[in-house]
């Protein structure tokens, strides 16, 4: 874990060029790196695999603001916008004729396709060199959460020690563990492959959403500022304080998302967000635009914590609403 040797003191922008588009529009990665006086680990930061989720991408801007160089001991790399073609479409994926148009799913693919090129290049650019990395996905607009997760599945358990370390490390107050290379987000997810093909130790931090009060996305971006701050520490890439020591772990997702396009209604908003609920509560409503009648109600379908809150929008079928979290007193 020494700084890299072709490192510089400073910040610098790195330009990885992937392809040309049939608009002869060049498509690249960008990555911010900052490496610090000290030589020290290597820090990879992924935000906007997913192109509706641009909240972390602005928490980058501020994060980058708060590195003190001349403390830093190592390297951050930091990559706002993984998959700039879904960002600039305000989509989640990228909206190609191929078998794999979530960048988030295409890690280790092998084809000609936008996402796995990019994931190519994010592969050997960023996580190759890097000894820990940080994934970021927060709620589209309209949904958000407040979770970090990391795998429990990992080949080598080591590996699934490490993450949790950097997920307890991060200081949210809740952990998703699980069997996240062989289940979801799976092997091709970038958490997955990097920590079983590339043996690097990762955490998915998901908090926060876009569409919500200022002031409460506000709070959530300084939440994953302190979070990265928080894994820097224990990394040994700068001083600070300890986090929140008080850490719980939820068990299983259930989804309830809308089954029909209409108008989500929030009943239950971000205050409410990682509170308990009970099974059967009604979350909220979607009602139909056109004739003004509720057609669906939301409920939850089991006891647990409230895991992701939308606010008011318009929603097609499967579209983003609330998540359940099944309690569970053992870490995965
Ligand atoms: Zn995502």
């Amino acid at each position: 874990m020494a700084t890299k040797d072709n490192s510089v003191v400073g910040r610098r922008l790195r330009h990885f060029p992937v392809t040309t588009d049939l608009d002869n529009s060049e498509i690249s990665v960008i990555v911010n790196e900052l490496t610090g006086q000290h030589a020290g680990p290597t820090l990879a930061i992924v935000s906007g695999l997913h192109g509706s989720e641009w909240l972390a991408p602005i928490a980058n801007t501020d994060l980058i603001q708060h590195i003190d160089l001349e403390a830093l001991h190592g390297t951050l790399l930091v990559v706002p916008v993984a998959n700039p073609i879904a960002f600039a479409s305000g989509t989640r994926n990228i909206r190609d004729e191929s078998d794999s148009p979530d960048l988030n799913r295409s890690f280790g693919g092998k084809q000609t396709w936008l996402a796995d090129q990019i994931a190519r290049v994010i592969s050997q650019e960023v996580l190759e060199g890097a000894d820990a990395v940080i994934d970021f996905h927060t709620g589209p607009w309209g949904a958000a959460m407040d979770v970090v997760a990391c795998p429990s599945d990992y080949s080598n358990a080591d590996l699934n020690e490490r993450s949790l370390g950097l997920a307890k490390a991060f200081g949210r107050p809740f952990i998703r563990r699980g069997p996240m290379v062989s289940d979801f987000p799976g092997p091709k997810s970038m958490i997955g492959y990097a920590g079983e093909v590339l043996g690097v130790p990762g955490i998915v931090a998901e908090v926060g959403g876009v569409g919500f009060d200022l002031e409460v996305e506000t709070a959530w971006k300084r939440i994953l500022i302190d979070g990265v701050l928080n894994v820097m520490a224990h990394l040994g890439m700068l001083e600070r304080p300890a986090g929140n020591a008080s850490i719980a772990y939820v068990g299983a997702a259930h989804r309830v998302n809308p089954s029909q396009g209409g108008m989500v209604e929030a009943l239950l908003g971000a205050d409410r967000l990682m509170s308990n609920v009970a099974e059967g509560e009604l979350l909220g409503r979607v009602w139909s635009p056109y004739t003004f009648d509720v057609i669906e109600e939301l409920r939850a379908p089991v006891a647990g914590i409230l895991g992701m809150v939308p606010t008011n929008h318009p929603a097609r079928p499967g579209d983003w609403a609330y998540l359940v979290f099944e309690r569970t007193q053992s870490p995965g």
